[in-house]
Formats: structure tokens, C-alpha cells, sequence
């Protein structure tokens, strides 16, 4: 994050400038640089021990999310609300779209038609992460061909962690489908570039070195994700943050899309509660411009900024430590390391 900027915005007096000043880019201002659609909420094949989705699966769940997750609750989004939302964010050249928020892109029945939609509609550059088990050959073949722009591989863990952290009991599988992955875009040629991932916890240090020199063979970058507790959906996450409090950047930086179309300011905001939803894409008069810079959505940015925390999700909320700006953020991987959006 800025850190120049931590002592002005907790002062007093300077709420809306300073939020202002916290855009990365002028077209930050006009449109949040990435927007998550949750193309599958609550459904994903792996058991992951860091995610509440994965918990859920496993039978480790807290009762929260139990409740957040209670059956009937767990839905594909409609072509129709992703259509929306790939059409607006196509109009914002500096804008990219990611395949993600609380599920496994792949198992979408119509990921590979989303992909395709998404570039023929000339959405600058599209991101998806995956757990890579359905990426078998087909597949693979099928989302180059479709022009996916970046594909990030969720493989937390090596030889020994990986089955104590992911505990979907598909280890070589997974290696072999992301190895092959590699291989046919250079074989085709396609320009996705591959990122292979893990969260940075506790049970994967003593084998994060193994992991990276494993990877880097095949991956284009590989990056570790900071341990952070989906809005304290994962105990003895994000144990250790900085004494002040900083402003966190989901709120400069992207909006998630429910899989009903419900606008929400942040990725945790799981159960979508009225107070958290500001708008659906779907309503004819909503656009997703028109949220970003409502005034609304300037109250909650300026309330981080003094600890007023409009939004509930907000409140008790250790994930702004791993929020990241700069350097660390996405957009730096996207258009310094992996040269997109040139
Ligand atoms: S693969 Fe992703 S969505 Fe699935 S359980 Fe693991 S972290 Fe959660
Ligand atoms: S503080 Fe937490 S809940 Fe609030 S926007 Fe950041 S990550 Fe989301």
C-alpha cells in the first residue's frame, strides 16, 4: 500500500480527498480496475483447509458458514448476469475481469463460452484461477483456444502439504494437467500466460522453496498468497498485522458480482446481506460505473479511512493486512510481470 499516505488518512478533516487520493489510476476513479464475478458459488471439488468452501466439503466448517452455505444455497451464475457484466467492463479498456469469488471456475458448465464471450467482446484481459482437476487435455485445449489471458493454478502445497491442504486426493493428477497445460499453449502458441499459486501458511513453508523451484520450470510466475480468514471464516488466519490499521484495498480496487448479479463492495461478503448489496446488474438503471462512483460507495471508502466501517463485513475484518497495493498487487502482476495491458 501507499505508505506515505497512512498518517493523512487517519487524520481528521480529510475523508474525501484522501479517499480520492487512494485510486491507483485515474481510470481507477471511473471503474474499479478488476471486477470478480462468482461464476460458482459454493461449488468446487477440492477441501481446501484455507477456505471456508473447502471446509464446508471437508466437514471443518464453523457453524457461520454452515449456515452461509445451507443447502440450496450453492449456485452456477446465469450466462445472462455474466453477459452483463463482460459487456460493461469490455467498455473500460484499463478494466479486467476475474473468473473467481467463493468457488472452482471450471466446474461452471459454460466457463469455456464465458471465456470466449468475455474476448469477443473485447474485455481487456481475463483472469480465472482454478484447482486445475478438471483441466484435463480437451479442456485445456478448449480455453486457449477460447483466449483465456491469464490462468492462475491453485496448488497449495508440494510433496507432502499439498494432501494435508488441498485433501482432494488429486496431487499427480493436478501436476500432470498443469504441466500439459503448458505445453499445449506453447505447442498452439496461444498467448495465456500461467501462474501457479499458494497460500502462504504454516503447513506449506517447509516446502515453499521445493514448490518454487518446481513451478518455475513451467510457470510463467508463481506467487504466494497471503493467509487471510475470508472475514474470520478461518481461525489463526492473518496472524500478525501491522499496529495501524491501513485502508484496504478491495475498495479502491474491485467489486465482486454475486452469482444473482447483487454488486458487492468485497469478496466477503458471502451471504450478500441487504446492507452489503449495492445494486444488481440486472436492474435496466444499475450499471456497474454507476455503483463505483456513487456516493454510497465514497461513504464507505471515506468511513475506512477514519474507522467508521460501513459495511459489517468491514468491521471485525483482518483481511485488509493481505490486501495488497503497488508493488504487490495484481495489477503489477498482470501488466509488469506478465506484460499485459500494454
Ligand atoms: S480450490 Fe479454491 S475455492 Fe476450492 S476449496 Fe480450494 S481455495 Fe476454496
Ligand atoms: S476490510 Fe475486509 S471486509 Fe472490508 S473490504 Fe477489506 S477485505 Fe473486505
Amino acid at each position: 500500500m501507499p505508505q506515505t499516505k497512512s498518517h493523512e488518512v487517519h487524520g481528521t478533516g480529510v475523508r474525501g480527498e484522501a479517499a480520492a487520493a487512494l485510486f491507483l489510476t485515474v481510470a481507477g476513479r471511473a471503474f474499479p480496475s478488476c471486477t470478480q464475478v462468482t461464476l460458482s458459488h459454493g461449488i468446487c471439488d477440492s477441501q481446501c483447509l484455507s477456505c471456508p468452501i473447502g471446509r464446508v466439503r471437508h466437514g471443518d466448517a464453523t457453524e457461520e458458514v454452515l449456515r452461509e452455505f445451507r443447502p440450496g444455497t450453492r449456485v452456477f451464475m446465469s450466462f445472462e448476469v455474466f453477459a452483463r457484466v463482460a459487456d460493461e467492463v469490455a467498455q473500460h479498456p484499463e478494466a479486467w475481469l476475474r473468473m473467481h469469488a467463493r468457488g472452482e471456475p471450471l466446474l461452471h458448465p459454460r466457463f469455456v463460452d464465458m471465456v470466449r464471450y468475455a474476448k469477443e467482446a473485447r474485455v481487456s484481459v481475463v483472469q480465472s484461477f482454478t484447482d486445475a482437476i478438471s483441466l484435463e487435455e480437451n479442456r485445456a485445449r478448449e480455453i486457449l483456444e477460447a483466449g483465456l489471458d491469464v490462468l492462475e493454478c491453485s496448488i497449495h502445497g508440494h510433496h507432502r502439504s499439498y494432501e494435508k491442504l488441498m485433501r482432494n486426493g488429486r496431487f499427480e493428477q493436478v501436476r500432470a494437467n498443469v504441466i500439459r497445460f503448458r505445453e499445449l499453449r506453447d505447442a498452439l502458441g496461444a498467448p495465456t500466460r500461467l501462474v501457479v499459486s499458494a497460500v502462504d501458511q504454516p503447513e506449506f513453508r517447509p516446502e515453499k522453496a521445493d514448490h518454487r523451484r518446481f513451478w518455475q520450470d513451467y510457470a510463467d510466475e508463481v506467487i504466494y498468497r497471503p493467509h487471510h480468514s475470508w472475514g474470520n471464516r478461518i481461525d489463526g488466519a492473518c496472524a500478525s498485522l501491522p499496529a495501524t490499521r491501513a485502508p484496504c484495498a478491495q475498495l479502491w480496487t474491485r467489486l465482486t458480482v454475486g452469482p444473482t448479479g447483487n454488486v458487492l463492495a468485497c469478496f466477503n461478503s458471502w451471504s450478500e446481506a441487504p446492507e452489503e448489496v449495492l445494486g444488481n446488474v440486472l436492474d435496466p438503471h444499475t450499471t456497474l460505473a454507476s455503483i463505483w462512483r456513487s456516493s454510497a460507495y465514497s461513504a464507505i471508502r471515506s468511513g475506512q479511512l477514519e474507522g467508521n466501517y460501513i459495511l459489517p463485513c468491514c468491521r471485525s475484518c483482518k483481511d485488509w493486512g493481505g490486501s495488497s497495493w503497488g508493488d504487490d498487487s495484481y495489477e503489477n502482476l498482470i501488466d509488469q510481470k506478465l506484460g499485459l495491458r500494454r
